[in-house]
């Protein structure tokens, strides 16, 4: 009998990649769920024209719960990659709420409450988004760091929210994977329509993966699991995906990237204002070896992936022709007047955006006009201007120093972690654990916890050391980080690292003080 995946997603840039991995194991049947009004993806559509016995298409929605029921009967896996992404998330708030939080909290409780749970192993899929801004001071992120959804971004917001409603249910086996961004064949029809780039500070860090290497990942998930090739203290963790250091890029190189398929440099169709200088997200990683280590499926570059683009898009070479004065009025300065567009906030005085993601119309003023004085990182120049060595930035033997503190010993083994651990991540978070004690090395027998403002919660030790959580009731709606700030070390040492002291009592929304 064949092995059944269930999957979500499917008809997007990582799922039909996770559903075209599958195939390749014979032994292996895939149900996929798919949204009948959505028009599918090509690749998608032929995949299931050509594999009638082994795809099975459920037509339905993760906001049902029969429809989940549905899903994940009889399956062994459980991959959830459906979701509402950015620019989405930002204009429909109760959109990306439904398909990313309450459309995984229905696929959770139908395996929570399946008489087959015991032998359910859910992959959900996270995001870099969950870690916040980084710049030059804290490039690096790892499991463990706080979790800050930059201010407006309902993206990272419902994808905390799912994660945290997926650590706490008490599935019997589950991992996170906390998908970085993307280099998918989609990526230039998604991001030449709206405003979206300009929101990525042309400095801040990513570390991309292929979409070729994202569903090897699952594949390989499913395939060495099922050969018993995974030990048992990989199931229940959080991972981060990363594709590893050829693939640490900052923003300015990302698009460079794409623009040297024009035989251009990004510099003659952008001005350096136009991009926001903080609030987004992305990270290098620390620990996606980690995962690597598990699952082997780091094989490509974003130089490879460029390679294929300039295949795929050949006509692009064409653009050598074509004045760049041209195609930056045309094309890169029309992609500015979009409302999602950090110098469209600026223009038509959006205040609360503009002192999100610049510091405010002052901070906005002193970025420099001309690229020649703009510090570009990848230039070997940090924000003051002075020298930086940057291939050493990327590199993960010298991150130590750029590493964010986690409270408590985190180099000990899990199951040497007590009570006193509890309590003293809790004093690093601004807080208490009220619980007295627990058994050495139990992380998924819920504790109670207190924040700052006196709010207590229930919260298993690995969602509070190792997830990044803490209050629930503070991470609600509105967004008030540096009011976590204020009280949390935890927080502090993030949040400052791009906003000033008296930003510790702003409320976004603005409108929305309280
Ligand atoms: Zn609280």
């Amino acid at each position: 009998m064949k092995t059944l995946v269930a999957l979500t997603g499917a008809n997007g840039a990582f799922g039909s990649e996770i559903l075209a991995h599958l195939l390749n194991d014979s032994d292996l049947k895939i149900r996929i769920l798919l949204i009948e009004v959505d028009k599918l993806k090509p690749l998608v559509k032929s995949m299931i024209k050509n594999n009638p016995d082994r795809i099975e298409v459920l037509y339905g929605n993760t906001n049902s719960e029969t429809d989940c029921q549905k899903l994940i009967q009889g399956a062994r896996y459980v991959v959830h990659a459906s979701g509402m992404i950015p620019p989405k998330t930002e204009h429909n708030e109760k959109g990306a709420y439904g398909a990313n939080y309450l459309g995984t909290k229905n696929i959770v409780d139908a395996i929570r409450t399946s008489p087959d749970r015991d032998n359910i192993y859910f992959v959900n899929i996270g995001s870099v988004a969950e870690y916040g801004n980084r710049n030059e001071k804290h490039l690096w992120a790892r499991v463990g760091d706080p979790l800050i959804s930059s201010d407006y971004d309902n993206y990272s917001y419902t994808k905390i929210l799912a994660e945290r409603y997926v650590l706490e249910a008490g599935l019997p086996h589950f991992v996170s994977l906390r998908q970085t961004a993307i280099a998918h064949r989609y990526l230039f029809n998604n991001n030449l329509s709206d405003g979206l780039l300009y929101q990525a500070p042309l400095n801040a860090p990513y570390e991309w993966v292929t979409d070729g290497d994202s569903g090897l990942l699952i594949e390989h998930l499913v395939e060495y699991d099922l050969n018993h090739q995974l030990d048992t203290g990989f199931w229940n963790r959080i991972y981060n995906i990363g594709g590893g250091k050829a693939n640490r890029l900052t923003g300015y190189e990302t698009m460079n990237r794409g623009f040297s398929l024009l035989g251009r440099n990004l510099k003659v169709f952008m001005d350096p204002n136009w991009f926001a200088t903080r609030n987004f997200h992305g990270a290098f990683f620390y620990d996606s070896e980690v995962l690597n280590s598990y699952l082997h499926y780091q094989t490509e570059t974003v130089d490879d992936y460029w390679k294929n683009m300039s295949k795929i898009y050949w006509y692009f070479h064409l653009g050598k022709l074509v004045p760049p004065s041209w195609l930056k009025k045309t094309l890169f300065t029309k992609l500015t007047k979009y409302d999602d567009s950090p110098k469209y906030w600026v223009d038509n005085h959006i205040d609360g955006k503009v002192k999100a993601y610049y510091g405010g119309y002052t901070a906005y003023e002193s970025i420099p006009k001309s690229w020649d004085y703009y510090p570009l990182l990848c230039e070997n120049k940090d924000s003051t201007g002075s020298f930086i060595d940057y291939d050493k930035l990327k590199d993960e033997a010298y991150a130590k120093p750029y590493l964010l503190e986690h409270g408590f010993d985190d180099t000990k083994p899990l199951d040497q972690l007590d009570i006193k651990d509890m309590k003293q991540a809790a004093k690093f978070r601004g807080g208490f654990c009220l619980s007295d004690d627990m058994v050495k090395g139990d992380m998924f027998t819920k504790l109670t916890w207190q924040c700052h403002k006196g709010h207590t919660f229930k919260a298993t030790p690995y969602s509070i050391l190792f997830g990044g959580f803490w209050c629930p009731e503070c991470f609600n709606k509105p967004w008030k980080n540096g009011r976590m700030a204020k009280y949390s070390p935890y927080f502090a040492q993030l949040y400052y690292a791009d906003h000033s002291k008296d930003e510790e009592d702003d409320i976004y929304p603005p409108k929305e003080k309280q």
